[in-house]
Formats: structure tokens, C-alpha cells, sequence
């Protein structure tokens, strides 16, 4: 799931790209590719539609809403003005992915208002 979310993001170089991570108990079983509607290096805008079908399908199953990723093309791995603005959920990790470098940097945040919080993550196999 690390690998895809990491390949996704690549993928959607020079863009900006998205996604969902779902789960239960804080480790993240799912991860669900979002469109940029944006379509921007700079910024992302995920597809109401598109969310709220996320939302009824794992309504079925035991996982919730874990994690937010989005890739910073050229930016570094730490939420932007804009990323803090646009934060609605402040119960989960927001992972942002950065390929300023060589080698993509992954960071997590909490984002509650305009309170950033480093998260720690841990790939598990
Ligand atoms: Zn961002």
C-alpha cells in the first residue's frame, strides 16, 4: 500500500495527487486512488462524487477514514498554507508525500484548525 500510494503520486507528476487511506485501529488497510480535479502541481481538490462513494463503500465494512496523502511535486514534505486552510478533518493523518528531493519524503500531520502536529507512521508488513 506504501509502494502504491508512493507509484500513484509519481505517476501524477508534474501534478499533484491524492488519495484515501482506510482502516481500523489506526493502521491503514485500504488505499483508495482520488482524482485532482485541479489537475494542478501546486494544489488539490478532490471529487465530491468521487468521496462520498469512498465514504458509502467502506460504510459496509469495519474501516473509517485513516489518512489523507498528497504529493508535493516540488515542495517539501510539510503541509502549505493552503493544504492548513483547506484541512476538514482534524481527527486524521494528513501524509504528504515530497519529491523535491531525489527520493520521495513521506510526512504525517494532524491538522486541527490551524495547528499543525507532526504524527509519527510505521510500515508494517
Ligand atoms: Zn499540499
Amino acid at each position: 500500500m506504501w509502494k502504491e500510494m508512493i507509484h500513484h503520486c509519481k505517476k501524477e507528476l508534474p501534478y499533484e495527487a491524492c488519495g484515501l487511506l482506510t482502516g481500523k485501529n489506526g493502521i491503514a488497510k485500504t488505499i483508495w486512488q482520488m482524482k485532482n480535479i485541479d489537475q494542478s502541481p501546486v494544489s488539490f481538490s478532490m471529487d465530491l462524487e468521487q468521496i462520498r462513494r469512498v465514504f458509502e463503500t467502506i460504510s459496509k465494512t469495519d474501516e473509517s477514514l485513516l489518512g489523507i496523502y498528497h504529493s508535493h511535486p516540488t515542495d517539501k514534505a510539510y503541509p502549505s498554507a493552503g493544504d492548513i486552510a483547506n484541512s476538514n478533518y482534524p481527527d486524521v493523518g494528513n501524509l504528504i508525500i515530497s519529491f523535491s528531493n531525489n527520493i520521495p519524503v513521506v510526512k504525517c500531520f494532524q491538522i486541527i484548525g490551524k495547528t499543525v502536529i507532526p504524527l509519527n507512521i510505521e510500515v508494517v508488513d
